[in-house]
């Protein structure tokens, strides 16, 4: 017998997730430098740790032999002051990915379904998978969420829809007024969680006023991470903001001290610095500029996207990252995304993106 065999075959049968590659891989790989290597894989902020995140952590250092809050109350004050929503409607998370779970956790079962979108986020199918719930992907529609088909895939057994706006990895966004109608037509007993971990990559007049949807929708999950603007993933904070009851349900299934006293003090510092916020929403413009000019030039196809990254086609995609690799360039492959001639790319400091674009250049070349 192999104990292996007695976990259960929804969990056996989870294709693990597929992490951008490392830079210390690659230099031990490679047997490079960390420092002559560029990594655009993972959507992380090109500038780094906002300074006001910086000097909190160092501040939170003295402190870690004590147990963080688990409550987490100053980062959820902080929330609930900039964004106008009572604190019992937030839950607090290890990145997005952890409140992502506890959503799953508290309202999918097996025998229940959960509606994604072709090509969205995998860590949805992930945390449906994990419970034994039956995921069920929808077909998209010009790489976006086709949500009339997503309607139409709701039987009585569904009890999530997962919707990624804008989506990784292809950067589409859904129209708020299409995605309010969408919301207000769903039956009441289907919870939407829409994940909103690139928003702050949106100019003001496409956000959609999802916070403000929560009054009227008691079914809605906005979630929301440090991760990426805010330039602290590998700190691993997130958010959701949702009905008082969800948020008491989720966090109930949440660790008692899930996110860690370096994450709640960095987060609630990098929330109020507004001046990075601005920096790296205006590099993250002209870089999307910079790059989706020069793929234009190499006469290279691309979707369109409204987040910090950007998915383009190119024949053999799988050898093409692998000459970018060996010229010290980290993309990502893209193929467990239903998208295997496809790679995409954060978008990088100015310096960074001329490197990837160079490196491009002569990977298609080769
Ligand atoms: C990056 C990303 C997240 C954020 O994940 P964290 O766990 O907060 O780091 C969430 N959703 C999508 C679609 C993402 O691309």
């Amino acid at each position: 017998m192999d104990i292996c065999d007695l976990a259960p075959g929804y969990i056996r049968a989870i294709a693990p997730y597929q992490p951008g590659k490392p830079i210390s891989e690659l230099a031990r790989e490679m047997g490079i430098e960390e420092a002559s290597i560029t990594k655009l894989a993972s959507n992380e902020n090109p500038l780094g740790v906002s300074p006001l995140a910086q000097r909190a952590i160092e501040r939170a250092l003295a402190d870690l032999a004590r147990y963080p809050d688990g409550n987490g109350f100053e980062l959820k004050q902080a929330l609930a002051g900039r964004y106008g929503v009572a604190q019992e409607r937030i839950v607090l998370g290890n990145g997005s990915n952890d409140v992502l779970e506890m959503a799953a956790r508290a309202f999918l079962a097996p025998g229940l379904e959960a509606i994604y979108s072709q090509h969205a986020f995998a860590v949805y199918s992930l945390v449906t998978q994990a419970i034994g719930a039956t995921g069920v992907e929808v077909p998209a529609r010009n790489f976006g969420h086709d949500l009339g088909a997503m309607r139409r895939a709701i039987t009585p057994k569904t009890r999530m829809v997962f919707i990624a706006n804008p989506n990784n990895p292809t950067g589409t966004l859904v129209p708020a007024a299409e995605l309010e109608a969408f919301i207000a037509a769903l039956p009441k007993e289907v919870v939407v969680v829409l994940d909103e971990a690139y928003n702050e990559y949106l100019s003001e007049e496409l956000k959609a006023d999802s916070i403000g949807w929560l009054k009227r929708f008691a079914n809605l999950v906005v979630m929301r991470t440090f991760s990426k603007v805010y330039g602290l993933a590998g700190l691993r904070a997130g958010y959701a903001f949702a009905d008082p009851g969800v948020a008491d349900l989720m966090n109930r299934v949440r660790q008692p001290f899930n996110v860690n006293s370096l994450s709640l003090a960095a987060a609630t510092a990098a929330l109020g610095d507004h001046e990075f916020v601005r920096r790296s929403f205006e590099l993250n413009r002209t870089g999307m500029k910079q790059i989706t000019d020069g793929l234009r030039r190499l006469g290279i196809e691309f979707i369109p996207s409204f987040g910090n990254f950007v998915s383009f086609k190119v024949e053999e995609a799988a050898a093409v990252f692998q000459r970018l690799l060996k010229r010290g360039v980290i993309v990502r492959p893209i193929a467990s995304y239903g998208m295997p001639q496809y790679l995409r790319v954060t978008i990088g400091l100015e310096s960074e993106n001329a490197r990837f674009l160079a490196a491009l250049k002569q990977a298609l070349a080769a």
